[in-house]
């Protein structure tokens, strides 16, 4: 293996590459860590704080090793932003003459075949002129593109609801039965990532196609040397998604559109089909009718209370027994009526096992209920062994890497979530601080005198004591709320404190434009106040003035009756153990954590990181919560934040 340590010095490659570069002891180290694990085919869990620079610390080892490497990250921006800048700077660093590929979810590619079809049988002829028009493009487009990349066209827009019926889904895809499957663009994308050293994925596309081995990419796991996981600690989250197993309404609703389409092309003359589609789509609507109110989560002991919604879900499975056996009869006829049978048979299988007792073992069974459709879910109880089993095979080296994983270096929750704390895959776990100076750049205050957060007149009480700190900052704030209830409650109150007081800071809220708009806004402005929930606890970078506070209403537990926390708390308690300590709470370190790192992004940031919650303070695990945050000087005291302002504003010439 080369020389790490010249990589990272203030002369070295790096250094001439990158404008701005410091040399961080931390960086350095963790580089030599991840080349350790990968020289060793180990599994390695990685914290990085704010500013250690971790990106490089695992491109720098990952393409000095050679061999193939699949990083994966949680979010689309930085799967651009890897794939776009940091892979290429450091690959021209580096003079590695690597092949780098970025792979995209099925939804991204434009399907030759459903287009085909949404083309011939006429569907956008019902829609708007809108989609009439975008449907040429996209024909044009797909005539023209090498990759087939929607992101190519943005003439159409990203969430125009054409989309859906252009492009496949893994049930819907033909696969090597397809005629199109030479000039496929998902096959030649993943074709690219087979031959490419690097691929860039996403946690989504990673469970969903890569560990699954959807068509294409089976050979792609096997074949690779390293994983890297970024943004790791939304690894839990979404392998629980992709473990466990999901059918919903509008997914039936897109069968009997498939279906229709289909028999019109091939089996025009079988004229019971279309009243057995009709039937089959009736169940589905009425299934989800049977259950009032919307954006719900309700586990399966509440839903089968309604007496109605087992009868539907069995006149549902009646409709699609009936539906499968019409379509087995014609499914000769063309290799989409073949398909649409296969994904008929999937789905009732699925809706069988959900319903049944003994096939739901080690599955928490819940349903999600949208305005209008429903999803019935079983979620794994825990993804541990599933996970720990895909880890073992041929030997290849484990990367997870995030700023959020431990409680105050402790990694027992994270290791034992993903089943990397024991046997052959136990992971090696380290902690890198961030090397900003949080004693100088950072206050952290808990004000005096709140209820607690249960009480009816918390939220009144939160923007009452933030009033003053916002007034002190000159806004420039983001206000982080636990729930969008409370998000809603802030803004009123924010609205009507503004008015009376005649501050003029700008609020925005989250959902009033996508959040990269928002963020934009936000910065343009200056003395804005964004008020948000869970889209903004994460992934957001905003430097310098324009966010110089932080507030976060309360501690970010998730609520406790949500169907699949409450069935993993219960599970926990019964074997001995003691859930909140296991798990609630380093959960919820781990959200504090991703929310208080909005506020310092560099070394010269500095600002106010307000918890309003009194718990901090209260409770005896107050102290695990707050000494896991970066090292900030704490306060209980107002004066001394609007003297930080003060402090603030008069360094920066304000
Ligand atoms: S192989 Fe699948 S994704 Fe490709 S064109 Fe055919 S149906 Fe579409």
């Amino acid at each position: 293996m080369p020389d790490i340590d010249s990589f990272f010095s203030s002369d070295g490659p790096l250094a001439r590459a990158v404008p701005g570069y410091t040399a961080r002891a931390q960086q350095l180290e963790m580089a030599q860590a991840i080349a350790g694990t990968i020289a060793s085919n180990a599994v390695l869990v990685a914290e990085a704080g704010t500013g250690t620079g971790k990106t490089f610390a695992y491109l720098v080892p990952a393409l000095l090793a050679g061999g193939k490497v699949i990083i994966s990250t949680g979010t689309k921006t930085l799967q651009d932003q890897l794939f776009n800048r940091d892979i290429p700077t450091v690959r021209a660093a580096l003079k590695a003459p690597v092949t780098v590929a970025l792979l995209k979810g099925r939804a991204n590619y434009v399907c030759h075949y459903h287009l085909e079809r949404t083309v011939q049988d006429g569907r956008a002829s019902f829609a708007s002129r809108e989609e009439v028009k975008y449907l040429k493009m996209i024909e044009r487009y797909a005539g023209v593109s090498k990759s087939g990349d929607k992101s190519g066209l943005s003439e159409v827009p990203e969430n125009a609801a054409l989309w859906q019926q252009v492009t496949s889904t893994r049930e819907n895809c033909l696969g090597s039965d397809c005629p199109h499957h030479k000039s496929c663009f998902v096959m030649e994308a993943r074709k690219q990532a087979l031959a490419a050293d690097i691929v860039v994925v996403n946690h989504h596309l990673f469970f969903a196609d890569v560990m699954l081995r959807d068509e294409g990419l089976s050979e792609l796991l096997p074949a690779c040397n390293t994983v890297i996981f970024d943004e790791a600690h939304q690894l839990p989250e979404t392998a629980s998604l992709f473990f466990g197993e999901s059918v919903s309404t509008s997914q039936l609703l897109d069968l009997a559109r498939d279906i229709q389409a289909e028999a019109l092309l091939g089996a025009k003359d079988f004229a019971a089909l279309p009243l057995a589609i009709a039937a089959m789509e009736k169940a589905a609507r009425d299934l989800r009718l049977t259950i009032e109110g919307e954006n719900m989560r309700m586990p399966l002991a509440a839903v089968m209370k309604n007496a109605g919604f087992g009868s539907a879900l069995d006149e549902l499975l009646a409709r699609l027994d009936a539906l499968a056996a019409m379509l087995e009869s014609q499914a000769e006829r063309s290799e989409g009526l073949e398909n649409c049978w296969q994904r008929t048979r999937e789905m009732t299988g699925g809706i069988k096992r959900w319903r049944d007792e003994a096939e739901a073992e080690g599955f928490v069974r819940w349903v999600e209920v949208f305005s209008h459709a429903l999803q019935l879910n079983a979620t794994p109880l825990s993804i541990a062994e599933i996970f720990n089993k895909q880890l073992s095979g041929s030997p290849r080296a484990w990367v997870f890497t995030s700023a959020t994983l431990s409680v105050k270096g402790d990694f027992s929750h994270y290791n034992s979530e993903m089943g990397l704390n024991a046997g052959p895959n136990a992971s090696r776990s380290a902690c890198w601080d961030s090397p900003f100076d949080f004693a100088n750049q950072a206050l952290l205050y808990v004000p005096t005198g709140m209820s607690e957060p249960s009480s009816r007149e918390y939220t009144e009480e939160v923007v009452k004591a933030a009033l003053p700190v916002l007034k002190a900052s000159g806004g420039r704030a983001f206000f982080l709320c636990t729930s969008l209830r409370a998000m809603q409650r802030v803004h009123e109150l924010l609205l009507i404190a503004f008015a009376r007081e005649e501050l003029e800071f700008p609020i925005l809220l989250q959902g009033q434009g996508s959040r990269s708009h928002m963020l934009e806004r936000f910065r343009k402005m200056g003395n804005a106040v964004l008020i948000g929930s869970q889209s903004f606890w994460e992934g957001v970078d905003v430097r310098g003035e324009a966010l110089s506070l932080v507030v976060i209403d309360k501690l970010p537990f998730a609520p406790p009756d949500d169907p699949v926390l409450s069935a993993r708390i219960e599970k926990i308690n019964k074997e001995g153990r003691n859930a909140f300590m296991e798990y609630q709470l380093p959960r919820a370190v781990i959200n504090l954590k991703q929310g208080a790192g909005r506020l310092i992004r560099d070394e010269t940031d500095r600002g106010v990181l307000m918890i309003c919650d009194p718990r901090l303070i209260t409770k005896s695990y107050g102290k695990k919560i707050w000494r896991s945050l970066p090292p900030m000087k704490r306060t209980r005291n107002l004066t001394e934040v609007e003297e930080f302002f003060a402090r603030s504003d008069a360094t920066a010439g304000v």
